[in-house]
């Protein structure tokens, strides 16, 4: 059996049926209920659409992207490009090549692709696709990713761009990922826009620095006054830095976490933040209540050239993992 999640499934089949959510839902809690428990929900609702008549792997009518399902092979998809993530290469003991990963989007939503194939990469490399083309892909398969769907091209795979003259919307992508997933050990020193979901294992007393109220960038003293580069004479504010050690069990990383991103992991807004200063026992109840703290962060690496090692500069983050919600059967 494909590892096809049990919501996936639901949306699936209500696709491809008049039925409702409810529906689905109750007709896989009979199944359940009279084939013992030893079958899964998931397994359940794969009976449920086998006796609707519904082909999963092959979908009816013009295939999207929220019709991908791991497993599907074959895949024909008209869609764009919505982010270019990079080109990695890679060596392995079998062999050595190039992958490229984006981000591919519709109107139903988008999805990861992972190009394996060198003249496929090359379009990319040439300027020939880019952010925003509209392409066609053939002869793509669906495979899972740590319950991500990921479209992959190989050397069977085709990129058409010369006869695609539609137009593609994407839909709007607030509530999807439009970072790349990365575990640790594979962060480059040149990472940018990854998040990395881990656990905070080892956490540092805060720090400050004096920044512009109002384009938070470091400020500089000059004759007891704070200065902005952009702004002039300012009244300073002091910014929390927090530096962390981040484990996602493939390896672990130092991250640096400013404002909001520190007030959010410790819990306190700045003013509270600094009044710590002079309370170690305090400081190290807060550090206790973190650690161990589970979250995605999303930022970029930065090269320490002195410690020659890379180190994680957090943008954003998550409270847990990115998981689409589970449907409940109730
Ligand atoms: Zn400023």
């Amino acid at each position: 059996m494909f590892g096809i999640s049990y919501q996936d499934l639901v949306k699936r089949i209500k696709l491809e049926s008049n039925l409702s959510e409810e529906e689905i839902n109750s007709k896989v809690k009979q199944k359940l209920a009279k084939l013992s428990d030893l079958l899964s929900k998931e397994g359940a609702a794969h009976i449920v659409a086998h006796e609707l008549g519904i082909n999963l792997l092959k979908p009816s009518g013009k295939l999207t992207v929220e019709k991908l399902i791991p497993g599907m092979n074959s895949v024909n998809i008209l869609c764009k490009i919505v982010k270019i993530y990079g080109i990695r290469e890679f060596k392995k003991e079998s062999r050595e090549g190039k992958v490229a990963n984006l981000l591919v989007g519709d109107e139903t939503g988008v999805t990861k692709v992972v190009i394996w194939d060198t003249n496929l990469i090359k379009l990319i490399e040439e300027n020939k696709i880019k952010e925003d083309s509209v392409i066609k892909v053939k002869n793509a398969y669906v495979k899972d990713n740590n319950n991500y769907k990921e479209l992959h091209l190989g050397s069977r795979s085709e990129i058409e761009i010369n006869s695609v003259n539609e137009t593609v919307e994407v839909k709007p992508m607030d509530s999807v990922r439009d970072y790349l997933k990365i575990q640790i050990k594979d962060l480059e020193d040149t990472s940018s826009n990854v998040g990395i979901f881990g656990t905070i294992t080892q956490v540092f007393e805060p720090r400050f620095y004096e920044a512009c109220p109002e384009c938070n960038k470091k400020v500089k003293l000059h004759d007891g006054e704070f200065h902005c580069d952009v702004h002039g004479k300012v009244q300073e504010k002091l910014v929390p830095i927090l530096n962390f050690i981040f484990d996602d069990s493939t390896d672990s990383i130092r991250a640096t976490a400013f404002r909001e991103n520190a007030e959010k992991i410790l819990g306190l807004n700045s003013t509270a933040i600094y009044e710590l200063r002079q309370q170690p026992e305090k400081i190290e109840e807060l550090k206790g209540k973190v650690l161990g703290k589970q979250l995605t962060i999303i930022g970029r690496v930065n090269k320490n050239e002195m410690f020659g090692r890379k180190e994680f500069s957090v943008q954003r983050m998550e409270d847990k993992e990115n998981v689409v919600e589970e449907v409940q059967i109730s």
